[in-house]
């Protein structure tokens, strides 16, 4: 689904008990502390965010009263501090399981990030499950997130790594997805949403087809999270993973989803408190999901932040929050090509709101530091996809990343922004 082709009407606008929603991007930035400040004498304009995105005050608040109020331990405790941190824990995973459409609670874990959560699945599940001779697939615009932890249980376990390419307007190439997919491939993992091309992968098709072939699909969800609606079981993937941070909530916890029958074939990861049933001398037992892979103390106060994020999700008229950013985007690409020289990578006819370009020769960390100075935050360098690059025949791009709380002023900087770098550069 584009961002456009949601349908704004498929959603009430109500979110019930007289709560009307909110869209109205001017509004909301006002939520956002951080865009209030001022960087070298500038407004600040934020187009990293999919590096991490910025966070409301309520996320904030939420991080600040549980240390404030309460900082007990989850769990453990029979005192009331541990069992208001206990209810309001297991609450943001309901909240968790609500986002992310799963059918229940015990199927989301919360992993400390995207990085996290896919290391898991590889050690405990890959390590068990994927032998010598089995094949993983991988797409080239993965990040290092989602292909280096395949590699690594590749070369642990004898398997090989198998790329899928994009077609020449950076979608993944399905023709070649399905030429690749055999019956020793035991697993797929693909990016719902690159982080540098933006492109979406058709996850459900990807996910159908690698099913009537045995293997399962891991989704990062990193980048789809915070500007796709999510539903894991309509992907009907067997992992999806994304970061709190990239989607309005704290560092340090993430999201990994699992139908419990997956959950039920992968051993502990990391051993502690919490993850156990019994333990003797003699061997342990271990709990069910989602403890049995939540050893140690949790990131609490991430995880109540993450909670808080969600509910501010819920308070949004999502679908019209998303189609505002898509003309945010249709905006930018239309003014962005009217700077000369530069080039933006990827063209899919489906992508959430991230633009990689070049600028002629103009070295992108030239085009970042210029831009700092002008108040614009992008990002420049290889992104953490140096396959991606390699295959784009690029050394590295500069990027700008939208979100809800972007206006076309933020764009209007941007190119401001990229006259000046010209000015000094070209
Ligand atoms: N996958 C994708 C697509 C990403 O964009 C990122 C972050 N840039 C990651 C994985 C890693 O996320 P984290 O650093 O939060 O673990």
């Amino acid at each position: 689904m584009t961002l456009s082709s949601i349908p704004a009407q498929a959603v009430s606008r109500s979110a019930g008990a007289g709560l009307e929603l909110r869209s109205d991007a001017t509004q909301l930035r006002s939520d956002f502390p951080v865009l209030a400040r001022e960087v070298h004498g500038r407004r600040l304009v934020y187009l990293d965010n999919a590096a991490t995105s910025l966070k409301p005050q309520s996320v904030i608040d939420a991080v600040t009263e549980y240390y404030s109020e309460g900082s007990a331990n989850v769990h453990r405790g029979v005192h009331l501090l541990s069992q208001e941190a206990t209810t309001a824990y297991d609450a943001a995973r309901e909240k968790a399981r609500g986002f992310l459409g799963a059918a229940q609670a015990s199927e989301v874990i919360f992993a400390h990030g995207t990085t996290s959560a896919i290391n898991l699945v590889a050690r405990s599940w890959g390590d068990a499950h994927v032998g010598a001779g089995d094949e993983i697939l991988v797409t080239v615009m993965e990040h290092h997130s989602n292909f280096v932890p395949w590699q690594m249980l590749a070369q642990r376990v004898g398997a090989t790594l198998r790329v899928v390419p994009l077609d020449p307007t950076g979608a993944v190439d399905l023709g070649a997805y399905v030429r690749l997919l055999t019956a020793r491939t035991r697993l797929v993992a693909v990016s719902h949403a690159s982080n540098v091309l933006g492109t979406v992968a058709p996850v459900s098709e990807i996910v159908r087809l690698a099913h009537a072939k045995g293997a399962r699909v891991l989704v990062d969800g990193a980048q789809s999270a915070p500007h796709l609606p999510i539903d894991v079981r309509q992907l009907g993937c067997d992992w999806f993973v994304c970061s709190g941070h990239k989607m309005l909530g704290p560092t340090g916890v993430g999201l990994l989803y699992g139908p419990l029958e997956v959950l039920d074939e992968m051993p502990p990861y990391e051993g502690g408190g919490g993850m156990i049933g019994q333990v003797s001398l003699e061997g342990t037992s271990y709990a069910t999901a989602p403890s049995r892979f939540e050893a140690g103390t949790p990131p609490i106060a991430s995880v109540l932040g993450l909670g808080a994020a969600i509910d501010y999700w819920n308070g949004l008229d999502r679908p019209t929050v998303f189609e505002q950013e898509a003309n945010l985007m249709a905006y930018a690409e239309e003014r962005l090509t009217t700077v000369p020289g530069l080039r933006i990578a990827g063209h899919a006819a489906q992508r959430v709101s991230v633009i990689a370009f070049t600028l002629g020769d103009i070295h992108p960390h030239d085009i970042g530091t210029v831009l700092d100075t002008e108040g614009v935050a992008i990002r420049a360098g290889h992104h953490c996809a140096q396959p991606l690059m390699r295959f784009l025949g690029l050394q590295s791009t500069a990027r700008a990343s939208f979100s809800f709380y972007n206006t076309r002023d933020d764009v209007d900087a941007l190119v401001m922004g990229l006259a000046r770098v010209r000015r000094m550069f070209a």
